[in-house]
């Protein structure tokens, strides 16, 4: 089971009280109906699928409500950092290393 710190609540929590809500960092085109099809469908349904480390939205659910995003190794399954949502994607010293 995975201990994912809330840096809303400040606490490590189990797994259990989160919710994993997708890849994190997906802007919406500021004008949808300017956009053509290929790439409103490419906000809609593709995403990427790292081996290494991928940014992801997850939310509290069990705890404060709140989303916030994480860093987390696809191939260790270990949550390297967490950061509220809305803030810029933390730079790791080691990331890709393992
Ligand atoms: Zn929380």
């Amino acid at each position: 089971m995975l201990l994912i710190r809330c840096p809303y609540c400040a606490t490590e929590r189990p797994e259990i009280e989160f919710r994993h809500g997708g890849q994190a960092h997906v802007a919406r085109p500021a004008d949808p109906s300017a956009v053509d099809d290929a790439a409103w469908s490419e906000y809609l349904f593709f995403r990427d699928n790292p081996k290494g480390v991928a940014a992801e939205r997850w939310r509290h659910v069990h705890g404060c409500g709140r989303f916030f995003n994480c860093l987390r190794d696809t191939v260790s399954d270990r949550i390297l950092a967490t950061y509220p949502a809305g803030a810029p994607r933390p730079t790791l010293g080691a990331e890709g290393a393992r």
